[in-house]
């Protein structure tokens, strides 16, 4: 691709990217066609936002950070097709008499500007916004025009059961429908869809970011239809009616691959409800960059899963993105000329170059006899879904003893109770201190849509709840300039970035809003907040001194560790997130030093 250097330039002019930044920019651009605008927003040196105003400012034009959908005419929109819209990020909101009202993210297309002239015959008024604003905004007035709704608040006699799939000839709305779930699910990032029989309607439900939310209902006469399409998908038993069943579904959305699972459960209400399971290829795959870790951790993270030997342990609840990290620390090693194998329960991805072995404890095929058969095959790297046995344990010690790297997850609430964890499965401590490299605990927080997210004060109490106080802050300050806290990665020192704050002025932190792109949530997606723990020499000492997880906590905090709590705090104030979700997410992390 070639270099954008004209646009570079107008970044550099408003102050927006750094020279030296562009550079290695345009470096990239030689390598691969991706838009400098994309590598400026993707390597973080601007927000989309900020591109886009200083774009609008030096072209002389408005800005705006979000479009009120309800001020769009669809008539006047859709005379432009939407391939030609979405390539030229270009909506047209309303035709007046003698101008046109447009929004574009992409003011230096000046040739499409001219195209939109010509088609209304009329001067163009131009606002900027970014093209994420301006591409959601052209998928939702243009999916005003394919009606999906055909199924949707019919006031149809309820005769349940009279339609079957197999027969009706009237099937292609049914599957409409239903592939419609699956296009607006993909769309609004939702990892699970529900579809439930109420008494006198379907009911359909999405999980967005953690939480369930009605997305749709329909008619109850379709639901038998509707379930045999899905179980027709799923490659289930139509028939079957009484029994719950598992399927899955392979789809492509978009360009994006979809793996689906599918559960029905026989409820009361005539019909089985089906929960189906959204697994999002690209969603899974993350490299280490991409989890938030703070400076301090990635560099360690790093430097722990490039190690040739040690046992690494992801800690958290079920659903707290554990096996995502699992997944970006593979991601980060997997090279032709390493080894690595997996036991998983199940199989959530299929990564190319590595291993992968569903367990099957029905059969005998367990944690602990894939991974002692896995010492058979020569592996350099090991990754087990749980240490939740003894048995597990022990060959995972013996692993790293024998020149392996292995990466598991165990089930404790932070990052020093495994010690006491595996202690308790009547693992020796000197086993346990001289093969445990690292303990990363994590929970998922959601995050603030940066469109709508709304900045204030933050008051005493929700400082004191996120622990940030000055006589706090300043001790963390001391400690860091001890060696012991410095990141011991590629001779790197690490130039913190803070936690807390000194000044006398409360620091501002974020709510959400809602906007017309994060669909009035005010939260778009979700991230991790971290606590690792390295086991090194000061915190082996303190394992094999005691097993009490307080005093374990006490000597990592001394050494460097930040806290679940401490790193939710500071996303906080970086504006990931708000308070409430860093105190909904660490309830149980206890704070004292
Ligand atoms: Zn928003």
């Amino acid at each position: 691709m070639q270099e954008q250097r004209a646009l570079g330039e107008i970044l550099m002019r408003h102050g927006v990217v750094a020279e030296e930044a562009l550079e290695a920019l345009y470096a990239e651009q030689r390598e691969k066609p991706v838009e400098l605008f994309d590598l400026v927003v993707q390597n973080r040196l601007a927000t989309d936002i900020d591109v886009a105003r200083a774009l609008a400012r030096e072209c002389g034009l408005d800005f705006a950070d979000d479009i009120d959908l309800d001020a769009i005419t669809l008539a006047d929109a859709t005379r432009l097709p939407l391939g030609y819209a979405r390539s030229h990020r270009l909506l047209v909101l309303k035709e007046y008499e003698d101008s046109v009202a447009v929004i574009c993210g992409d003011p230096l297309d000046t040739a499409a500007l001219d195209d939109v002239r010509a088609t209304f015959g009329k001067r163009l008024v131009v606002t900027v916004a970014p093209p994420a604003v301006v591409n959601e905004a052209i998928n939702r007035v243009y999916e005003r025009q394919e009606t999906t709704s055909d199924l949707e608040g019919g006031e149809h006699a309820d005769n349940a059961d009279t339609i079957d799939i197999l027969e009706s000839d009237d099937d292609a709305p049914i599957i409409r429908w239903v592939n419609s779930l699956f296009a607006q699910a993909a769309k609004e990032r939702a990892s699970d869809i529900h579809i439930e029989p109420e008494e006198k309607e379907v009911l359909v439900r999405y999980r967005v970011d953690g939480e369930l939310y009605i997305a749709r209902r329909a008619s109850r006469q379709f639901m038998s239809s509707v379930i045999a399409r899905v179980k027709i998908m799923a490659g289930l038993n139509i028939a079957e009616k009484r029994l719950p069943q598992d399927g899955r579904i392979s789809l492509r959305i978009a360009g994006r691959a979809i793996d689906v699972r599918v559960s029905t459960v026989p409820t009361s209400r005539d019909h089985e409800r089906i929960v189906m399971r959204l697994l999002n290829k690209t969603n899974v795959l993350l490299d280490l960059p991409d989890l938030g870790f703070s400076q301090r951790d990635f560099l360690l993270m790093d430097s722990l899963v490039r190690r040739p030997d040690g046992i690494i342990l992801v800690t958290g609840p079920t659903g707290s993105g554990k096996t995502t990290t699992l997944y970006a620390c593979i991601n980060r090693i997997n090279h032709p000329n390493i080894n690595i194998l997996t036991a998983e329960d199940p199989v959530e991805y299929e990564i190319s170059g590595i291993h992968q072995v569903p367990v099957q404890p029905k059969i005998g095929l367990t944690f602990a006899s894939a991974l002692r058969a896995f010492l058979r095959q020569d592996p350099d790297v090991i990754m087990v879904g749980e240490i939740r046995d003894k048995e597990t344990a022990e060959i995972a010690m013996h692993a790293s003893m024998t020149g392996h790297l292995v990466l598991s997850t165990i089930h404790t609430n932070d990052a020093a109770s495994a010690f006491t964890r595996l202690v308790q499965m009547e693992i020796e401590a000197f086993r346990v201190r001289s093969t445990i490299v690292g303990i990363l605990a994590q929970r998922l927080v959601r995050v603030l849509c940066p469109h709508c997210k709304e900045g204030y004060p933050g008051t005493p109490y929700e400082l004191e709840q996120l622990g940030i106080d000055p006589a706090r802050t300043r001790r963390r300050d001391d400690r860091r300039l001890s060696p012991a806290y410095i990141a011991r990665s590629a001779n790197e020192i690490v130039d913190y970035e803070p936690v807390g704050w000194r000044h006398v002025e409360p620091p501002t932190l974020y709510r959400a809003r809602g906007c017309s792109i994060c669909d009035s949530k005010g939260f778009t997606g979700r991230l991790g907040i971290y606590e690792l723990l390295m086991a090194d020499d000061a915190v082996g000492e303190a394992v094999m001194q005691s097993s009490d997880a307080q005093s374990i906590r006490r000597v990592a905090q001394a050494r460097g560790m930040d806290t679940l709590r401490d790193d939710g705090a500071r996303k906080a104030l970086l504006g990931i997130t708000t308070v409430e979700e860093v105190v909904a997410a660490t309830q149980d992390d206890m704070f004292d030093e």
